[in-house]
């Protein structure tokens, strides 16, 4: 088989940059060794209100299960940020019916969409991939692609083709969770977020998707105990959520790895750009990553598209740039809470206060940026960093508060 544009993964950036590359005139073909697009379901299923607005992501009305109305932060079990500002608001979503419908537009675009098929061999010259082996149904395709989009997530078959390096261990958060039902959810229509010692660098959640039933996962990073067995204890010990699971049960599992790293600076190499979590594309603060990552292959497709045309291989380095000029802000905002987060985590202060001002840095009731107060939170006790966030909620007019069990 020959074609224009090949793209390696169908999930929503392949399927975005399948779209984009059909649309703008290229022969694509997009492959994914997966039965059922979409399953296993890897994800929390939450997706913020604000990017598919902004870009025009249409998301199916299917795959919607209901909408938040703000989320609802704890740090160190105590102190309660509950945030209803506009970039908190979200919706919960059956992925594999969003990462499905993505696929079936990709197809009505012009893509030829083929499952169970994976990519397992190349042939590379110089970095430019001259064809590839798929293996489909027990059988070995050979494709010859001129453009190759790496959509084939965290663990890029590619990207270990090329050569392109790999995520570290600190860029990756494995994530342990389970939809479970029965809940006695303490928050019907918000989403719950902790941040605590037993969740290291990483945050423990609970998504609702009906009035009983969520995912409730727990993302670890930093911390010495196996993943499930700190999820264990999350569920078994932690005081706010054990009550809430009780009497729940478990009705799928769906646990994986996130990159937490910010978007790769090498997102391209020879004839081949790197789109999604393969890229790092995503809001590394909380590793939210299905929009980005969609919105993200559309601008690759296209560019996959321009470069054939073009018939000119040098034109796929302005892949960065366009990247840059559509999401390159809020990128650089979500890494900038991230780093300030690790910061103060793995600093001298004490735990409390670490979580504290991790949870604020985080629930972005103050910018990363402000360096003065963070350096005086820093300095003054908690208490007091509480009543500030508190008057600076009020002065700011932020549809938030805070509020302490403790004093
Ligand atoms: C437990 C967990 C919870 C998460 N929660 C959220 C959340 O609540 N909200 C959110 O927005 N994001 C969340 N994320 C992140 C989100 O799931 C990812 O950012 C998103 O799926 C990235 O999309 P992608 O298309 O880049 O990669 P993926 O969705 O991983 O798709 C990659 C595709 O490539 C295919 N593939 C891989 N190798 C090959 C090969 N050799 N040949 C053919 N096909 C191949 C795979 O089968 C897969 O379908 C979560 C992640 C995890 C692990």
């Amino acid at each position: 088989m020959k074609c224009d544009v090949l793209i390696v993964g169908a999930g929503p950036a392949g399927s975005g940059a399948a779209k984009a590359a059909a649309e703008n005139g290229a022969k694509t073909i997009c492959i994914d060794k997966k039965l059922v697009i979409g399953l296993p379901v890897e994800c929390g299923e939450a997706v913020g209100l604000g990017l598919p607005k902004e870009f025009g992501i249409k998301i199916a009305p299917e795959a919607i299960c209901m909408k938040h109305k703000g989320t609802v932060f704890w740090a160190n079990q105590e102190v309660k940020i509950d945030n209803c500002s506009p970039i908190w608001k979200s919706m919960s979503v059956n992925r594999h019916i969003m990462d499905k419908s993505f696929a079936i537009d990709a197809a009505r675009s012009g893509a030829k969409v083929l499952v169970n098929s994976e990519l397992i061999d190349s042939e590379i010259e110089d970095k430019i991939i001259k064809s590839v082996t798929v293996s489909h149904k027990g059988y070995e395709i050979s494709i010859i692609p001129k453009i190759v989009i790496a959509a084939d997530g965290i663990n890029s078959k590619i990207a270990e083709m090329l050569g392109r390096r790999k995520f570290k261990d600190i860029e990756i958060g494995k994530v342990a969770g389970y939809e479970m039902t029965n809940l006695n959810l303490r928050e019907k229509n918000k989403i719950q977020m902790f941040f605590e010692e037993m969740c290291g660098m990483g945050y423990g959640y609970i998504i609702p998707k009906s009035r009983d039933s969520a995912n409730v996962g727990f993302g670890s990073l930093g911390i010495k105990k196996a993943p499930w067995d700190a999820f264990n204890d999350f569920l078994e010990e932690h005081p706010i959520v054990a009550p809430q699971v009780k009497h729940a049960s478990i009705i799928e599992v769906k646990s994986g790895e996130a990159p937490i790293s910010g978007p790769l600076s090498d997102s391209y190499l020879g004839n081949a750009m790197f789109v999604g979590d393969a890229a790092g594309q995503n809001l590394s603060h909380v590793g939210e990553g299905a929009v980005p990552s969609h919105i993200c292959g559309r601008i690759a497709g296209k560019i996959a598209a321009d470069v054939v045309k073009s018939k000119n291989i040098q034109n796929i380095s302005i892949y960065p740039k366009m990247i840059n000029d559509a999401l390159g802000p809020l990128f650089n905002h979500c890494d900038s809470i991230r780093e300030n987060i690790i910061k103060i985590w793995t600093s001298k202060l004490p735990v409390e206060k670490r979580f504290l001002i991790g949870t604020v840095l985080v629930s972005e009731l103050i910018p990363p940026n402000n360096k003065e107060l963070l350096d005086r939170f820093e300095r003054i006790d908690v208490s007091d960093v509480v009543n500030e966030t508190s008057l600076l909620i009020r002065k700011e007019n932020i549809e938030a508060n805070i509020t302490s069990n403790q004093f």
